[in-house]
């Protein structure tokens, strides 16, 4: 079985979560199977370890979890963006529109050196807002996003393309 269809078995649908008509991704049978964690982890870094990256960003929360063990294994800083009011240094924040309402993300503001090539890493990419608000902080530090990385895409939303058409990136994935 390819490290794609393991990932795919082993993620559990959640029907209306958190609300209902949301079919939601689960991954937390992925975390508790450690021989997958290691061989997702292992693909990654193949992907990216010739790609000269100075940082990796994840964000909150479950981007935190494979974007630490990518950094760890890179030895790469891991730089977390988090919701507004969570971090406790000076932050620039992005906003963005969700499908009801606004949500906002923020950085430390000396994060980044202007300049670095920078990876954000999420667990999941549906429409594309909250990357695309992930790499517009990237770019008000003066760095570059230089990849996308996500374990899966819900291709149905187009995000991997929204990416690609405002930042000229095209976004890896998992499945
Ligand atoms: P987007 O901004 O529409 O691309 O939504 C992506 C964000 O929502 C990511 O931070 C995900 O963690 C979260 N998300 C949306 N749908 C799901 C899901 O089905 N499972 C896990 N996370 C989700």
């Amino acid at each position: 079985m390819s490290i794609s269809e393991k990932v795919k078995s082993v993620i559990r649908d959640v029907p209306d979560f958190p609300k209902p008509g949301i079919l939601f991704k689960d991954i937390t049978p992925v975390l508790a199977n450690t021989s997958l964690v290691h061989e997702i982890v292992q693909e990654l870094v193949k992907d990216f370890k010739s790609g000269g990256y100075d940082a990796i960003i994840g964000i909150e929360s479950r981007g935190f979890i494979f974007g630490s063990l990518l950094a760890y294994e890179l030895e790469i800083p891991f730089i977390p963006v988090r919701k507004a009011g969570k971090l406790p240094f000076h932050t620039i924040s992005e906003s963005y529109n969700l499908e009801y309402g606004k949500a906002t993300i923020e950085i430390h503001q000396d994060a980044l050196k202007p300049g670095s090539r920078v990876l954000i890493h999420d667990d999941l990419l549906a429409t594309g807002g909250t990357a695309a608000a992930a790499a517009r902080l990237v770019h008000k530090l003066g760095a570059e996003t230089a990849a996308f990385s996500f374990l899966i895409n819900l291709s149905f939303l187009k995000g991997d393309n929204i990416l690609f058409d405002e930042f000229g990136v095209k976004p890896n994935y998992l499945i």
